[in-house]
């Protein structure tokens, strides 16, 4: 519960426009009623740990971070108002001639939102498109820039260990990203590394040796996929997805397909909202039921407030063509690359899942280095079809983990 106050503290006092953005609220109005239901989540929050002594007493250690965080809030508040932030940082910023990385834009435009207010059209349009130019996947990537942002400026803000990485110097490329790039080259060669591990599905850097490189993809208790079969435990929530139309947005990123979905898609898991990032195919499925793989799956990556991941996976059988899948065929690059933004083409991610939303679940991990642990997967007991010509089209013949060990742990069903 601290990690979310301090989320949203942090997210107010220094990344509270990022924040506005990230949630795509468009109009000033919007961006009101979202501050004050953060405001009211920590007050709500606040009241919580009053009545949780206990809890109090186990994080005797977070509280006073906290509380300077909460009272750097106001004197970060009063910098706002009076342009001094802002003119520090343009300034700042105005010595580099390079131009600057997209995060930094980011942060700046959020700073001029924040100064500036959201009254102004311009001002909000232009932090508009500094979003749509950062390849942000988290809160914690807007947080981070704008704590950043504010580090560069000279303000007290004390850079969160998560963002220390990502700090200016880092010429405006963000370190290894923990939001689930899956497949993403970026994530193994993130530009921190001191060099660039490489990871496939075959050969000498297959998974089998995936360990050396990135130990939970080793040692990991908890590994994804599994092969699903029962018994089953049962569970009583249910998944459902509200997936939106928008810009498509495709890479080749030499281990799959991943489409880089636009904010504002999220699915709710037991009650509880997730955004949904991207999503990207493997083939074959590397999910098994009863021991045996489908054609393909696609795994639509999803992330709470709170930096969880949770996977649907829909897998994929040979039948008739899907029209969704067509779309994206047409415009995936075949060889790897940089996203491809196709004009005006726009894509649902719900054209891809079946009407149906039964499931299996159970706890697992990224399955492609480096296997992070702590992601939920959710897999569809409907599947959908997909032609033979279109799994062959797919540029990947093999690029599916093989199955893990259990290790005990439960399948559920619902
Ligand atoms: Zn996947």
């Amino acid at each position: 519960m601290f990690k979310i106050i301090a989320i949203i503290v942090l997210a107010i006092s220094t990344a509270g426009a990022g924040y506005f953005g990230w949630t795509q609220k468009k109009s000033s109005a919007a961006a009101t009623e979202q501050i004050a239901e953060l405001t009211q989540k920590v007050e709500e929050s606040d009241k919580k740990v009053e009545a949780s002594e206990e809890e109090l007493a186990a994080s005797k250690e977070m509280l006073p971070p906290l509380m300077t965080k909460a009272q750097e809030l106001e004197a970060v508040k009063a910098a706002f108002s009076s342009g001094t932030v802002l003119k520090d940082l343009e300034a700042a910023y105005a010595k580099e001639k390079k131009g600057l990385s997209p995060e930094r834009q980011l942060g700046l435009a959020g700073l001029r939102l924040l100064t500036n207010g959201t009254k102004d059209p311009a001002t909000v349009e232009a932090f508009q498109k500094a979003l749509e130019m950062t390849d942000w996947k988290s809160q914690q990537k807007v947080i981070c820039a704008a704590q950043n942002a504010l580090a560069a400026a000279g303000e007290k803000v004390k850079v969160m260990s998560e963002c220390a990485s990502e700090a200016p110097t880092a010429k405006g490329e963000m370190k290894v990203d923990t939001a689930p790039a899956k497949g993403d080259k970026k994530d193994a060669h993130g530009s921190g590394e001191k060099h660039a591990a490489h990871w496939e599905y075959e050969g000498a850097m297959g998974p089998e040796n995936w360990g050396k490189e990135f130990p939970t993809c080793g040692k990991g208790r908890s590994q994804a996929p599994l092969n699903i079969k029962g018994p089953f435990e049962k569970v009583r929530f249910s998944v459902a997805p509200d997936y939106k139309q928008g810009q498509l947005k495709i890479v080749n990123n030499g281990h799959t397909i991943q489409v880089n979905v636009p904010v504002g898609s999220k699915i709710r898991i037991d009650g509880r909202a997730y955004d949904l990032l991207q999503f990207h195919f493997h083939r074959p499925s590397e999910e098994h039921l009863d021991g045996k793989p489908a054609a393909m799956v696609v795994h639509f990556v999803h992330k709470n407030l709170e930096g969880e991941l949770a996977v649907l996976a829909v897998m994929l059988r040979e039948g008739n063509e899907n029209p969704g899948i067509k779309t994206l065929w047409t415009h995936a690059p075949p060889k790897e690359g940089p996203e491809v933004v196709p004009d005006g083409v726009m894509f649902n991610p719900a054209n891809l899942l079946p009407r149906e939303m039964d499931f299996f679940h159970y706890d697992g991990s990224l399955t492609t280095p480096p296997c992070t642990e702590k992601v939920k997967f959710f897999i569809l007991k409907s599947q959908v079809n997909v032609s033979k010509e279109q799994v062959s089209e797919f540029p990947f013949k093999m690029n599916a983990r093989p199955i893990q060990p259990p290790n005990g742990r439960p399948i559920y069903s619902n």
